[in-house]
């Protein structure tokens, strides 16, 4: 029945779920707080992930280059020998 409407956590006024404040005390609506936060931290999870992948994904084709570069170096020491 009350699913849109939530009851303040400061004085007990009902508040609508869309609302950000309390129309009688002007209290944050915590739910809706929660709410955004949680949305906002798998937001910042999404772009930790994507920046992990892209960080391997970035290693996994370039590393071999840093690694062995310059190739042409060893054979040029092994003639002087
Ligand atoms: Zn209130």
């Amino acid at each position: 029945m009350d699913d849109k409407l939530l009851s303040c956590r400061d004085c007990g006024a009902k508040i609508s779920k869309n609302s950000d404040h309390c129309p009688k005390c002007g209290a944050p609506n915590y739910v809706r707080k929660k709410k955004m936060e949680l949305l906002m931290g798998i937001g910042n999870l999404i772009c930790l992930i994507l920046a992990i992948i892209i960080f391997i994904y970035l290693n996994k084709h370039f590393k071999p280059i840093l690694h062995h570069g310059s190739p042409r170096a060893r054979p040029a020491a092994q003639i002087r020998r």
